[in-house]
């Protein structure tokens, strides 16, 4: 199987979570989350949890150092040695530097920074009608992606919930965040080769299709 190492940036809403999951699927590279790390350290009300709930609730992000040594932890899995599939880190130039100089030091440099757009309406629209699997993390959406069973997950019969950061007013300072911390990476990746923008508008299949043209797989 082929091999990919890429990175998804792109606003809350614009489908990073959802593209990641079918290129891991596709390609067989390990897709980290950090969202979903800290979901679910927040659950376990594990010492990471604690430390960065707050942080989630408020739809801030979490500061660099613990980002980038969780990440730098994750990457030195067996599962992530050949190919992972990064959705929702780097999300600060500071996040990036750190993440080009842990990959030099592997020698497994980054092939694409994937980033994905789509208006703010869309993306509200979106993030306001989404709900998440308690147990799998499977993702639905209210009106466009519904569950056959209201509140239950279709793979695994999970509770569906909204999450906390999903509501109007987090929804509203995570975009802020987006654009003041997050966007400047489309120029950082723009200089140095790796960006491929991806219209995030769309159903999920036309989305994946532009997804893996721009990795190079149109075809498939
Ligand atoms: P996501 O599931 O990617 O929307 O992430 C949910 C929340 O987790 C964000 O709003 C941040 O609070 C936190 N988070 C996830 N990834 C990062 C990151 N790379 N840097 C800082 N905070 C993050």
């Amino acid at each position: 199987m082929d091999v990919l190492r890429v990175v998804f940036f792109g606003p809350p809403g614009a489908g990073k979570g959802t593209q990641a999951k079918l290129l891991e699927q596709k390609f067989g590279a390990c897709q980290v989350s950090t969202g979903d790390i800290l979901r679910k350290a927040a659950r376990a009300e594990t010492p990471l949890g604690k430390q960065t709930s707050g942080y989630l609730a408020r739809g801030d992000l979490v500061p660099d150092d613990v980002m980038v040594k969780l990440v730098a932890e994750r990457l030195k899995e067996p599962d992530c040695k050949a190919g992972f599939i990064l959705d929702g880190f780097p999300r600060t130039i500071a996040q990036a530097d750190d993440l080009e100089r842990i990959l030099k030091k592997g020698g497994l440099p980054l092939e694409h920074a994937l980033g994905l757009k789509a208006p703010n309406d869309v993306l509200i629209k979106r993030l306001s009608g989404r709900r998440t699997c308690r147990n799998c993390g499977a993702m639905y959406h209210a009106v466009f992606n519904p569950p056959a069973k209201d509140g239950v997950c279709d793979r695994c019969g999970g509770e569906l919930y909204q999450r906390e950061d999903d509501r109007e007013e987090q929804i509203a300072a995570r975009l802020r965040v987006y654009e003041q911390q997050t966007a400047p990476l489309k120029d950082y990746y723009r200089k140095r080769r790796l960006l491929r923008e991806i219209d995030g508008v769309g159903t999920v299949e036309e989305v994946r299709k532009r997804v893996f043209r721009a990795v190079g797989d149109g075809a498939k």
